[in-house]
């Protein structure tokens, strides 16, 4: 991938754990290696393609001076967010902020944080069998949409199907979501399982009837070895439904371990 850079970019600020470094202040040293697609830019030579790059450094700068943070990494993480949200076209960027005069009484070139940051696209499994189904999904869809963290949302049709598993329930209804988010996938979970509970959710049965229940089924092509979150979802390839939602959004998808695409997948699944 393409990317822009910035380096060394000199800001005077107040962050720092001592008192004194939040009143004395000190010179800070940023850099910033943004990710994008230059390609029409360098062939249209149009600012207009691509990012001006003194635009960046106002925001660098305003971002420095808007508040004091205790630490680098929270002066790095305000950075990362600020710009991925100011310009779409980056799609990952890495962030150093610098300390050349921390106060550590030896000298030293500098102390620094490097952070690496990015927009992840997922695809997130949607169901409800309980209650006012079609309400519980407008719920979540409404909740994710919203959320400043999440752009370029789809979803899929609204299907309804038999129950899965524990068969003796109410017909779900179900659908897939997909978008682009800036939450790591923990952090993404913890958002579905609050918008669950938001709807009433409890869990009795596994398996059994819920008001909303909210997987994550993709998260980038990552793979994932941890109980409280797989990746892909261990279900994912198993289930017709999920599928068909899922190959409405992204047919040609590979599943990261089966590397099969998941049009062939439910091709597969339809004949059995
Ligand atoms: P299910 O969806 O299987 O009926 P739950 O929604 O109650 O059951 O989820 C049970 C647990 O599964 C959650 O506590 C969560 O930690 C774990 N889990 C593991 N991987 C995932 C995933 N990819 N998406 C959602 N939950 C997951
Ligand atoms: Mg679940």
């Amino acid at each position: 991938m393409d990317k822009i850079s910035i380096r060394n970019l000199e800001v005077f600020g107040h962050h720092g754990v001592y008192p004194e470094e939040n009143v004395l202040g000190q010179k800070f040293l940023v850099d910033a290696e943004l990710y994008m697609d230059t390609r029409a830019a360098g062939k249209s030579d149009r600012l207009a393609d691509s990012v001006s790059y003194g635009d960046v450094c106002s925001m660098i700068r305003d971002e420095m001076t808007r508040q004091n943070d205790k630490l680098l990494e929270r002066a790095c993480e305000r950075l990362a967010r600020a710009i991925l949200l100011a310009w779409p076209v980056f799609h990952e960027l890495e962030i150093t902020v610098k300390k050349p005069w921390a106060p550590v009484l030896m000298h030293l070139d500098y102390a620094a944080v490097t952070i690496r940051r990015g927009w992840h696209r997922v695809y997130v499994g949607a169901g409800s069998n309980m209650g006012d189904r079609q309400a519980y999904l407008d719920m979540a869809k409404k909740a994710l949409m919203e959320d400043e963290e999440i752009r370029d949302f789809q979803s899929a049709r609204i299907i309804e199907t038999e129950p899965y598993g524990y068969v003796d329930q109410d017909k779900f209804l179900n659908t897939v979501y997909t978008f682009d988010t800036l939450y790591t996938p923990e952090e993404l979970l913890t958002l579905l399982q609050s918008i669950e509970n938001q709807a009433g959710r409890t869990r009795e049965i596994h398996w059994g009837p819920r008001t909303l229940d909210l997987d994550l089924l993709l998260y980038d092509h990552l793979v994932t070895e941890d109980p409280r979150l797989v990746l892909p979802h261990p279900e994912v390839h198993k289930r017709l439904f999920v599928l068909e939602s899922l190959c409405e959004l992204y047919p040609y998808g590979l599943h990261p371990v089966t590397n099969e695409r998941f049009c062939d997948i439910k091709k597969r699944l339809e004949k059995e």
